[in-house]
Formats: C-alpha cells, sequence, structure tokens
C-alpha cells in the first residue's frame, strides 16, 4: 500500500491540518476525528465523505 495525504483545506475549511498515512481507510479515521474536534463536526455525511475521498491523494 502507498501513502496517501489528505489537507483539511481540500475541503473549503480555512485549515491548515494535513496528514500523510499508510491507507485511505486511516485517513478517513483521522478526518472523522478532526473534523469532531477541530470543526465541531459531528459524524461525517455521505455528501462530506465523498468530498473527503476525492481530496486523498498519492504522498
Ligand atoms: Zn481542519
Amino acid at each position: 500500500m502507498s501513502a496517501v495525504k489528505f489537507e483539511c483545506r481540500s475541503l473549503g475549511f480555512p485549515c491548515e491540518w494535513a496528514l500523510r498515512a499508510g491507507s485511505k481507510a486511516e485517513i478517513v479515521e483521522r478526518v472523522r476525528e478532526h473534523a469532531r474536534c477541530a470543526h465541531n463536526m459531528g459524524e461525517l455525511s455521505t455528501d462530506l465523505l465523498v468530498k473527503v475521498e476525492h481530496a486523498i491523494v498519492p504522498a
């Protein structure tokens, strides 16, 4: 599995948070946590999850 990365601002947030991980699943988990803690969001909507998936790119 190759490394992937994600930047929060690709979802439209004025946020510098970014991460790199070994798999998409790991990023999705961390994004759920970050969205809850940093952006006061509850569960991610299906729309947002789709955006997250698209924003995950090879590192
Ligand atoms: Zn953020």
